[in-house]
């Protein structure tokens, strides 16, 4: 299966992009879904959550409290490399096994961690979807109804925009109408497609 990992910075458009291209038929796979899917009741890495961090993480009903795991692995990072140690091979286990049930001539996976985890060894191809801080902040506090602060605050934390073209082989510049976007991507598409063929030849 030929996977093409779709990634850029929080508000970039990674959902506009992955969207469209469903809606040529290319399967998505999204691991900030996987990420959710793989703490939910019964599954392992939730048992092995409980175990490491103690019952005060799992509510009444017996799912993740998100916020009290936030609180205890927010100012600490040797919790939250404990937390990361359990998580991301099970998002990495789920994301392999959503790829491998794929039918579609490639496959789209979605992450905007692609670069900071493992999870870009599962791809062949690397599309970042790019544009200025200053579209990133406009389109996701126009989306959100977020702090223009807080925006800064994550943009600030995420990988710097360089360090990301550096990393990607294909760079979509997202600073225009969603038309231009969809154009860029017709194109990436049948370039996808060619490659996926001469994968599996
Ligand atoms: P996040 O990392 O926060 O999930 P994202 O990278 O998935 O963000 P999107 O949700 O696709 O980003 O885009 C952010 C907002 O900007 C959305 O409301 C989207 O509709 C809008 N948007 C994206 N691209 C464009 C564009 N070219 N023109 C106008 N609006 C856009």
């Amino acid at each position: 299966m030929f996977v093409v990992g779709l990634t850029g910075g929080i508000g970039s458009g990674k959902t506009a992009a992955s969207d469209y291209l469903a809606g040529k038929g290319i399967t998505i796979v999204d691991a900030d879904l996987a990420s959710r899917v793989i703490v939910e009741p019964g599954q392992p890495a939730l048992g092995l959550i409980r175990e490491r961090f103690g019952t005060g993480v799992i509510a009444a009903d017996g799912s993740l409290d998100r916020r009290a795991l936030r609180e205890i692995v927010f100012a600490d990072a040797a919790e939250r490399q404990a937390l990361e140690a359990i998580t991301h091979p099970a998002i990495g286990e789920e994301i392999r096994r959503q790829i491998a049930a794929s039918t579609s001539p490639y496959t789209l996976l979605v992450s905007p961690l692609l670069l900071d985890t493992s999870q870009h060894q599962l791809t062949h191809r690397i599309l970042l979807i790019d544009a200025p801080e200053t579209l990133q902040l406009a389109r996701t506090t126009a989306r959100d109804k977020v702090a223009r602060k807080q925006v800064e605050a994550i943009i600030a934390a995420q990988m710097p925009r360089q360090a990301r073209i550096g990393r990607a082989d294909d760079v979509l510049l997202n600073d225009g109408l969603l038309a231009h976007l969809h154009q860029k991507l017709d194109a990436l598409h049948q370039q996808y497609l060619a490659l996926a063929a001469d994968h599996s030849a």
